[in-house]
């Protein structure tokens, strides 16, 4: 009894001291709340009286720019692996952009001077704001310190991007990389390039008649139109499949180097003549004679809606400038169409992205996630303002096409004109292409393919686009080599 009495007035005095605390908080709360009133109040009469004058008598677009750049300083610019892709230095008492990086990634990350391009477009309200402590920002501000602006972190990986760079060499054309369970795009390379860090010096002469024809600022990775050439026996083969499956297992066709029909005829690239060839040799071989055949076959109207579902003629799903991809021909009507589009000439284009996330498809069992290349935002003192995360685009084919086109890309690795791309410790599956363009016979080189290290596991996709290249399996096939190798080596 005693013992309970006991215990009733402590508790009687734990519910007391309760009570204070609850009070303690309440009077906590209320100073909280009045320090922020005043704040506001002194902040409000702070812009009224010395930041608005500067608002009001800038036309508010053009100068907005400019504003927030007297404010702030530009956010820098991460990789994947937390390297500086951009910053902001003084020199001689002003603020200078810097790329630690110069050409290398040039056009995905962008430039800021000559307007902005890349992530320094995409990004720019970020950069030139900032999450960081509210009392220490308004401090600043009137102190008339600049507040530093919130920092990108991008998907791209350094010594991925550098291999597709060294890759490329001195030749022109692109590098895609993409995570193709996530879309995330691991690097992206454009040449011929510029160094952004002189872009107001050199702008003059990249933009001139004489250099028109380069085209340095274009993004070829996104924005540059290629005939697929033989990369688009992927999308030929895939109709085959869906269309009449039988005709895909007994396939059979006896290629002398050429196919006639009527007044036209196509040879198989590089004087090539591959004999008895089944539909797996065939696809692995490359045989032109063999794919205007089944092209023959084929109802236009089904492949253009096929073509439809991988994302012809459609937008692509980026934050940065990209082209739509062009196929045209709707039915069976002209037979040197016909045979033509069949093989990926005529007039059909695509850019590399877009070749990389039908790969994508292949590698992720028919769906593909929209590419992207900011993973996150956070302000410089690392308070978290926002993420990316993984988006579907649309499925392109099923589950069972993608696991077929796996094994048809494999034996084009293993036993056929893609083994250039195969290096130590992963399995390449994929597809060269040898795309003329013009009417003496250059041809632009591919190679489009997935690597992965266990199996039934696709870790990375790898386009590479190089113009005037004359051959996909030697020219382009090394390149994805060594950008798998970089990733896969890390
Ligand atoms: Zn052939």
């Amino acid at each position: 009894m005693k013992r309970r009495q006991r215990y009733g007035e402590r508790a009687v005095a734990e519910e007391g001291k309760k009570k204070r605390l609850s009070n303690q908080e309440i009077v906590l709360v209320t100073y909280v709340f009045l320090i922020l009133f005043l704040i506001m109040i002194a902040f409000l009469a702070y812009f009224m009286y010395k930041k608005a004058p500067s608002y009001v008598n800038n036309p508010y677009n053009a100068n907005r720019q400019a504003i927030l750049e007297e404010r702030y300083t530009r956010g820098d610019i991460l990789s994947a692996d937390r390297q500086v892709l951009a910053t902001t230095v003084e020199e001689d008492g002003a603020e200078k952009r810097y790329y630690p990086y110069g050409e290398i990634f040039a056009h995905i990350v962008g430039y800021n001077g000559r307007g902005t391009s890349g992530i320094e477009q995409m990004e720019n309200s970020s950069l030139l704001s900032s999450h960081n402590n509210p009392v220490e920002m308004f401090t600043n501000e009137l102190l008339e310190k600049k507040n530093k602006g919130d920092m990108v972190v991008t998907t791209l990986l350094t010594d991925v991007q550098e291999a597709a760079f060294d890759g490329l060499g001195e030749m022109k054309g692109a590098v895609v990389a993409i995570e193709p369970s996530t879309g995330k795009i691991i690097a992206m390379v454009s040449k011929p390039c510029f160094d952004p860090n002189y872009i107001s010096e050199i702008w003059d002469e990249i933009v001139s008649e004489e250099h028109s024809s380069e085209a340095v600022l274009v993004n070829r990775a996104s924005q540059g139109l290629y005939p697929p050439g033989s990369t688009f026996k992927i999308v030929t083969l895939l109709e085959l499949l869906r269309e009449n499956p039988a005709m895909a297992e007994e396939f059979s066709y006896n290629c002398e180097g050429v196919y006639t029909e009527g007044q036209w005829s196509i040879k198989c690239a590089h004087d090539a003549e591959h004999g008895e060839q089944n539909l797996s040799e065939a696809f692995a071989n490359s045989c032109n004679g063999a794919f205007v055949a089944i092209g023959r076959q084929l109802s236009f109207r089904n492949v253009y809606r096929l073509c439809d579902d991988l994302g012809f003629n459609s937008p692509l799903p980026t934050a940065f400038p990209s082209s739509r991809s062009r196929f045209t021909l709707k039915d069976d009507g002209d037979i040197g169409t016909v045979m033509q589009t069949s093989i990926g000439q005529g007039e059909t284009l695509v850019t590399p992205l877009h070749m990389a996330l039908i790969m994508s498809a292949i590698a992720n069992k028919g769906k593909v996630m929209e590419p992207y290349v900011v993973d996150h935002v956070v302000s410089s003192q690392g308070n978290q303002v926002s993420s990316s995360s993984p988006r579907q685009w649309r499925r392109m084919m099923s589950e069972e096409e993608a696991d077929q086109l796996s094994d048809y890309l494999r034996a084009a690795v293993t036993d056929g004109t893609g083994s250039a791309a195969q290096g130590e410790g992963y399995n390449v599956y994929g597809k060269t292409g040898t795309a003329e363009f013009n009417s003496s016979g250059d041809t632009h080189a591919w190679f489009v393919g997935y690597a992965e290290r266990t199996a039934n596991t696709p870790e990375l996709v790898v386009c590479v686009l190089v113009e005037n290249g004359q051959s996909g399996g030697d020219i382009a096939a090394p390149i994805c080599r060594k950008v798998m190798d970089a990733y896969f080596g890390r």
